[in-house]
């Protein structure tokens, strides 16, 4: 039956439209200035929320609430408790109070701290954030909330992200107000995520110990096919992924999670899926969870979801875009250009603000996606490359040459395209063209950073985004402050110059997977961060942490401790894909090969009993099969050694390389080998699926 969109559209959501039904007018006004504003909620307003939240909560089913929040660990927590309370008279009363919405007390000792907490100090507090709304999910009531320890360090993701979206806030508004929008108060980033995934059925991920330890198949020859044909990207859905991407658009809906597009992606087995945009933490909170319903729902129906960034070698990987911009409280978009470009002064101070604060911190940028995951990706000429640069396209690029050169911009005339057919109407060319190879484009009026690996919590690369752009804006701020308003437009023609001529090196319209741009950026002094060790260590330079100082988004507490989990993060990971892999090999692979050997040895022996063969192929085959054994033995050795060594070293950066440099080496060395060797082994030799099986058969 066809369900009614809009009747369930955030029908598990205690959305405005429930709050003005459920709260008293002033507790609800109290509310929306609080998530408005960002002011204080006083308890006994918090009270009536909680007693609104918990009526509506249980009328949707609710048995429990839980505060809902985002550690370290790149995944969400939660802890259920029920409304339950028993009276003297062997009953229960449902309760719910304000004290327990808006702060919660887990014990933080078991989340990543990188050392901020001592384990006397166990105690964590969680903070409701009231600008994500609550919602219901499997009978609970789910609290979005911020997660700090005992002494208030943050120790979550969500933290730091609200920081940064006051600091751009703050710094926004002041320039917008010299710029004479004295209407607005307020400006929020808007983010909307682009998330790509891997299909698989469920039988064949369960015989596979790489993926189910490591979410990365770590042996596997290629299949005959590839995507060389590129008939997957946009392709008809088959039934099966239809009916799971139908069941996933209703639950997300249901949450108020507004998935717009889905299409098939163009490796084998991979789509994508795409939300309407929304306010940056809200974004980030629906982001979490539709990679938690695709995991889910993929299970329902027996098959599995790889979030992973490179689930396969050989075969495209997963990544993220992260759609960013800025929105005044008076609706309008800071990057929308209008007309005339060039005329448009406000725009043109916010698209060089993006463009300084890219060129500035384009270390960060980097460091912000940098996961062991995503280094498969990036520089491998199927996901942006390592080297952060900014695509303006043509017309953008032209109008801001023409403004460092105090020239006078003409605009081309829009060029016809003429698709030859008489039915399709003529329509102008797009002034920006698509450029795919880029890490971070101006599409239209937003930007688009595509570096982001499929698995990134999206928290990160908006707290550098909105904190970089911050510190253009303060800048900018103290540079115009004084000027009269007479002259304010000449010294903002100005400034964008200045900017632009000190900055233009973050500009590249071109092919960014071409080895030309990997010497030109060189040249241009850009940084080439090719891998997740290489990036950390920028977390913790000097001019980096100003910038987060000075914005309070970290401490330098924080920081140091984020740069310890992120390094240990690193080493954790490979340590674990090294173990599965000699794993694999020793007691899947070598097996294998050893009885494949064997049986081809005994049919050898059979067949020169019955009538003299010579069987010559039949042993070169064995001694092939022999000296694969012997080879990759000797490799898996070295592996499970150099292993052993990483994990004595105690200098967590030092480690972090040596995984990179000698543990990856390894793996690859003995994956080659053994990838070579499996096209050489009956179909059924081994006792998990092959790629073709994997790929090509959901
Ligand atoms: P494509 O990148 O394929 O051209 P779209 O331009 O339609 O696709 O949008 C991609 C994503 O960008 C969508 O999630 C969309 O909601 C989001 N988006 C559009 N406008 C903005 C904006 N102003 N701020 C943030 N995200 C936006
Ligand atoms: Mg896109």
């Amino acid at each position: 039956m066809a369900k009614n969109i809009p009747e369930i559209y955030g029908s598990l959501v205690f959305n405005d439209k429930v709050m003005k039904k459920k709260l008293p007018k002033d507790v609800y006004k109290a509310l929306r200035k609080t998530i408005e504003n960002g002011t204080h909620l006083e308890l006994d307003v918090a009270n009536s929320v909680a007693v609104a939240m918990k009526e509506w909560a249980v009328e949707q089913g609710a048995t429990h609430f839980t505060h809902w929040f985002q550690p370290m660990t790149g995944f969400t927590a939660e802890k259920h408790d029920s409304f339950i309370s028993p009276t003297p008279d062997g009953e229960v009363l449902m309760e719910f109070s304000g004290r327990e919405l808006v702060k919660g007390e887990p014990d933080a000792s078991s989340f990543p701290s990188g050392g901020l907490r001592a384990t006397f100090e166990a105690r964590g507090y969680t903070d409701w954030d009231p600008t994500s709304p609550a919602f219901v999910k499997d009978k609970t009531l789910y609290i979005p909330t911020a997660f700090c320890s005992y002494s208030g360090e943050a120790l979550d993701k969500k933290t730091p992200l609200l920081r940064s979206m006051e600091a751009l806030n703050l710094e926004a508004v002041k320039v917008l107000h010299l710029l004479g929008k004295t209407e607005v108060t307020s400006v929020s980033t808007t983010v909307g995520p682009e998330q790509e995934y891997f299909l698989i059925k469920k039988e064949d991920y369960a015989k596979r110990r790489d993926l189910i330890f490591t979410g990365r198949t770590l042996l596997g020859a290629k299949p005959p096919k590839g995507q060389e044909m590129e008939d997957h990207y946009f392709g008809s859905l088959k039934p099966r992924v239809a009916a799971f991407m139908h069941e996933l658009d209703e639950e997300l809906w249901k949450l108020g999670i507004p998935a717009k597009t889905k299409h098939n992606e163009v490796a084998p087995a991979q789509h994508e899926l795409a939300p309407v945009f929304s306010t940056a933490n809200v974004a980030v909170d629906h982001n979490q969870l539709t990679m938690e319903m695709m995991k889910r729902l993929a299970d329902k129906h027996d098959l599995v979801c790889l979030l992973h960034e490179k689930p396969f070698e050989g075969i495209n990987g997963s990544g993220k875009h992260n759609n960013w911009s800025m929105t005044t409280n008076t609706g309008e978009n800071l990057l929308a250009p209008g007309d005339t470009p060039e005329k448009n002064i406000q725009f043109l101070v916010f698209l060089v603000a993006v463009i300084k604060a890219v060129d500035e911190y384009a270390d960060l940028m980097r460091l912000s996606v940098a996961t062991p995951g995503n280094d498969h990706r990036l520089g491998a000429n199927e996901a942006p490359p390592a080297i952060v640069s900014i695509f303006l396209g043509d017309e953008l690029t032209a109008v801001l040459e023409s403004i460092e050169k105090d020239e006078f911009f003409k605009k081309p005339v829009a060029e016809q395209i003429n698709i030859n057919t008489a039915v399709l109407p003529h329509f102008s060319k797009d002034t920006t063209d698509r450029n795919r190879t880029s890490p971070f484009a101006f599409t239209g009026n937003k930007f688009e950073f595509r570096m982001l690996g499929s698995s990134l919590s999206i928290a990160g690369p908006n707290v550098v985004l909105n904190t970089a752009v911050a510190e253009s804006l303060r800048q900018f701020y103290e540079a115009l402050q004084d000027v009269s308003s007479d002259k304010m437009e000449e010294a903002v023609h100005t400034l964008v110059k200045d900017t632009l001529k000190t900055h233009k090196k973050i500009i590249f319209n071109g092919n960014g997977y071409s080895e030309e741009w990997v010497k030109e950026a060189a040249k241009r002094g850009l940084p080439n961060l090719k891998s997740t060790p290489e990036a950390l260590p920028c977390f913790i330079d000097q001019k980096n942490k100003d910038l987060f100082i000075l914005h309070h988004i970290f401490t330098e507490t924080e920081i140091t401790s984020r740069y310890e989990i992120l390094l240990e993060n690193y080493s954790k990971t490979l340590h674990i894909e090294a173990k599965t892999l000699s794993d694999m090999i020793r007691r899947d692979f070598l097996p294998a090969l050893l009885a494949y050997a064997d049986k081809v040895a005994c049919t050898v022996a059979d067949r020169k009993n019955v009538v003299n063969l010579s069987c010559t192929r039949e042993l070169a085959l064995i001694t092939k099969l022999s000296e694969g054994y012997e080879k990759i033995s000797v490799l898996e050795e070295k592996l499970e050694n150099d292993t052993a060594a990483a994990e004595s070293m105690t200098d967590p950066l030092a480690a972090s390389k040596f995984y990179h440099e000698t543990i990856l080496a390894d793996m690859d060395a003995v994956r080659s080998l053994a990838d070579a060797m499996e096209v050489l082994l009956p179909a059924d030799a081994l006792p998990y699926p092959s790629y073709s099986e994997i790929l090509f058969y959901v």
